[in-house]
């Protein structure tokens, strides 16, 4: 997506405006992530098909997110 094409359908109508974004702003997602002022993310959005990638390409943020944030790589089911 980032490359300019959708991976959808194959379009290079795809746009992005850079700081168009931030996650747990104003509680959008509960507790903010451990972010006090949102975390800033840029969305890539296909025109065409609709489709939506969104990235922290800040640094500090993903660092942030690799210390407060647990793994998503877990067994399936416990028990
Ligand atoms: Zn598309």
């Amino acid at each position: 997506m980032k490359s300019g094409k959708c991976p959808k359908c194959g379009s290079a109508n795809v746009r992005c405006k850079p700081g168009a974004g931030k996650i747990g702003h104003h509680g959008r997602i509960p507790s903010g992530g451990g972010f006090d002022v949102g975390m800033p993310v840029n969305r890539y959005v296909c025109a065409e098909c609709g489709f939506v990638e969104t990235y922290v390409d800040d640094e500090k943020a993903r660092s942030q997110v690799a210390k407060k944030w647990p793994l998503a790589l877990r067994a399936p089911r416990e028990g």
